[in-house]
């Protein structure tokens, strides 16, 4: 899509659909929401305008000047970002060295004691749904301090933010609301095709001002244009697949599918203890992170062969140096008959191993 006058539905079903995600998600009403082609992208889209808003403030216009000769600005981020923000951070010319990592707990949140001293030129990076273990971090404990200082909170929620779309998760995003920018992807747990992420912003101004374009011809000022809020200028209509995908739903479907992932993720953590896995992390989302003692060295083959058989998809990873498996449940169509057959797969592939 590329405006209002090629492509009317588009950008109505998108206006309509970013009220009904900020209502979802529990995010400021005034908020900027633009469509990107996912969290990566959505990562970039809010850190270019935290970039444009702090350096604004510091007098320095970051459209005109670039980063020559810049202000620095301070980026503060747990020590479980995500990679594609770090490539967000390298795509803006921030890069990555200045990052000050602050310690997670054992469940991979930021431990919010070991946040620095923050100012008016610092971006904290924080997450909602770590990848191994669906941790999320404080945000409304860092988010006070930060707004005090006049510092910029980014959360990065490409799956985890979907935990504020159901009564029994929600209590886990601490506070998410209070950050001034947000994450969040359709293609993951909500099921659009590829292609598909929101980047969210609470500041609408500065992310304009980062993504308006310049060409003589168009005129500026139209605050809501879709260009004005993506880096794209034109575009799939994506936001009509997320649409879609909230109107067949509704609220009660959307919060049904994640209660419907997060009990099958304790059914298959449950399953995996008594096949004598460990469990390494709190259950207290769609994430298992799992080893099997004395066969730690095995979970990269045990993944292998559950792979090859076909029953079930699950990646190797490493969790507070452990080797282990992780198994992130987020499709609609996976069914306890599938929790029990990937259950049986494992016990199959461990006793092959044996
Ligand atoms: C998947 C993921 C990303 C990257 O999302 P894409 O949609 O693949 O670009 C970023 N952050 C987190 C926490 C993720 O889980």
């Amino acid at each position: 899509m590329f405006n209002e006058a090629t492509s009317p539905v588009g950008v109505a079903l998108e206006r309509v659909v970013a009220r009904w995600l900020l209502d979802l998600l529990d995010l400021p009403p005034s908020a900027s929401v633009g469509f990107v082609t996912g969290a990566t992208m959505a990562n970039l889209t809010c850190l270019a305008a935290a970039r444009q808003h702090l350096l604004a403030r510091q007098g320095w216009d970051v459209n005109g000047k670039g980063l020559w000769g810049a202000p620095p600005l301070r980026l503060v981020a747990g020590a479980e970002t995500h990679v594609t923000v770090k490539k967000a951070l390298t795509l803006l010319g921030l890069g990555t060295d200045a990052l000050e990592l602050v310690p997670c707990n054992p469940q991979g949140a930021l431990d919010p004691v070991g946040v620095p001293e923050l100012d008016d030129r610092t971006i904290v990076l924080l997450q909602a749904g770590n990848v191994n273990s669906g941790a999320c971090d404080p945000v409304a404990e860092v988010a006070g301090r930060a707004r005090d200082a006049g510092a910029w909170v980014h959360v990065d929620g490409a799956f985890g933010l979907w935990a504020a779309a159901s009564p029994n998760t929600r209590h886990l995003l601490n506070g998410h609301g209070a950050a001034d920018s947000w994450v969040v992807d359709g293609h993951k747990w909500l099921n659009t095709p590829y292609d598909c992420g929101v980047a969210i912003c609470r500041h609408p101004a500065a992310l304009h001002e980062a993504m308006r374009t310049q060409a003589p011809y168009l005129k500026d000022g139209s605050i809501a244009a879709p260009k004005d809020m993506v880096p794209e200028f034109s575009r799939s209509a994506r936001g009509v697949e997320l649409w879609a995908a909230l109107h067949s739903l509704g609220r009660a479907g959307v919060a049904e599918l994640i209660d419907r992932c997060c009990g099958h993720a304790r059914t298959l953590a449950d399953g995996l203890r008594s096949l004598g896995f460990d469990v390494l992390n709190d259950v207290v989302l769609n994430q298992v992170v799992a080893t099997a003692p004395n066969s730690e060295d095995r979970m990269a083959d045990l993944a292998a062969r559950v792979q090859a058989s076909g029953e079930a998809w699950f990646g190797p990873t490493t969790w507070k140096g452990r080797p282990g498996v992780r198994f992130s449940i987020a499709s609609w169509t996976t069914t306890k008959t599938d929790i029990e057959r990937t259950l049986a797969a494992i016990e199959a592939a461990m006793a092959d191993l044996r």
